[in-house]
């Protein structure tokens, strides 16, 4: 397949591309490095199958030659507004990610007559009151709440994704992604993930929103990639929940980086810093992607971080 990717110099895009190229497929790449990062993409510059073009998903996109899939992965993705790449500071890129930049990329598809696949997400279900999340849960969103950016673009690409399919014929896929961590994650974006693994392994406290018993329920990266592979390969149109169901609080999940560092510092509480509007549970119900797709996560968590914590050390410069 020819492949293009919004998104690609991001964590997930970055991954994706490898597991493309990896199967034979050219990809076709494109980013404008807003949260991105470069570095993400360098081991793939003398590929031979892989292009880059810097361009922002939200401009009107051509390509030459035929395209056989487009997927759209291109948005900021941290909620941390103490992070310049948290969507609370970037609240007009991030709609326009999930309005303008879901039209160009499914335009994009149905000029191709190509597959879309759409990155949206477990925060479609907004603070939930169903737990765990089916795909047919409607979800509890604020919807001016301040992940509201985030959470109604990515509820807005959704419906604009179904509408493609069901007017235009467009053969769309929607994914729903769970909390997904691994290599190459942005080391100060703010996400629980690489703020948690950096604080630990400088030897300092983690800092806790709240009072850490909020859940989530993380999946590793090389997992997540293989569900989207399989979705794109399927005819399965309506959403699907791609995430890891061991459910676990953010504590606990805290105190295993520190055991898994050798971290002593602790935990710092930051009581009034609960980031607002912060889901409280969060688990995928994933018996749809078993069903559908034969798919269910591999790598446990233990296994996981210590990669990602690898990662990180060598970034950090540790030994
Ligand atoms: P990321 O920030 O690492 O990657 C996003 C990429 O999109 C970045 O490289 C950024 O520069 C690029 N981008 C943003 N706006 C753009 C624009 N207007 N034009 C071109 N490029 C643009 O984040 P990620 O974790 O890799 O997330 C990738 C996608 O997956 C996002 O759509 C996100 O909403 C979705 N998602 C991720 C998770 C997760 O746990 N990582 C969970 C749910 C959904
Ligand atoms: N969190 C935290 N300290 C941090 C970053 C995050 O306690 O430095 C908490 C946050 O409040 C949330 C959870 O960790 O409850 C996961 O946050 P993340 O930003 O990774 O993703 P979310 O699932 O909220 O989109």
């Amino acid at each position: 397949m020819r492949i293009f990717l919004t998104g690609a110099a991001g964590f997930l895009g970055s991954h994706l591309s490898d597991r493309f190229l990896a199967e034979g497929h050219e990809v076709i790449g494109m980013d404008n490095f807003v949260t991105g990062n470069r570095e993400n993409l360098v081991h793939l510059v003398r590929n031979k199958n892989f292009t880059f073009i810097r361009h922002d998903v939200t401009e009107a996109i051509t390509v030459r030659g035929k395209l056989d899939a487009v997927l759209h992965f291109a948005s900021p993705a941290s909620p941390n507004p103490a992070s310049p790449f948290g969507y609370p500071n970037l609240p007009v890129e991030t709609l326009k990610a999930g309005s303008l930049g879901t039209f160009n990329t499914l335009d994009l598809a149905r000029e191709n007559q190509a597959r879309f696949l759409f990155a949206s997400t477990s925060e479609v279900y907004g603070d939930p009151l169903e737990h765990p999340q089916t795909e047919a849960y409607w979800g509890h969103v604020n919807p001016i709440g301040p992940r509201s950016m985030y959470d109604e673009a990515k509820r807005f690409s959704e419906a604009l994704t179904m509408a493609y399919f069901q007017s235009k014929g467009t053969d769309t896929r929607i994914v729903r992604i769970f909390n997904t961590y691994g290599p190459r994650m942005r080391l100060d974006d703010g996400r629980a993930v690489p703020s948690f693994i950096q604080q630990a392994l400088c030897g300092e406290p983690v800092t806790i929103y709240g009072d850490g018993e909020q859940t989530r329920s993380f999946c590793y990266v090389d997992d997540l990639v293989d569900g989207i592979y399989r979705l794109l390969l399927s005819d399965e149109h309506q959403p699907v929940n791609i995430g890891n169901p061991t459910e676990t609080s953010i504590l606990d999940f805290a105190k295993m980086i520190n055991h898994l560092t050798g971290n002593t510092a602790g935990m710092d509480y930051q009581p009034d810093k609960r980031l607002d509007n912060d889901p409280q549970r969060r688990r995928p119900d994933i018996s749809r992607a078993r069903l559908l797709l034969g798919w269910e996560p591999r790598v446990d968590l233990v296994d996981g971080l210590s990669r990602t914590i690898a990662f990180f050390k060598d970034k950090l410069g540790i030994k």
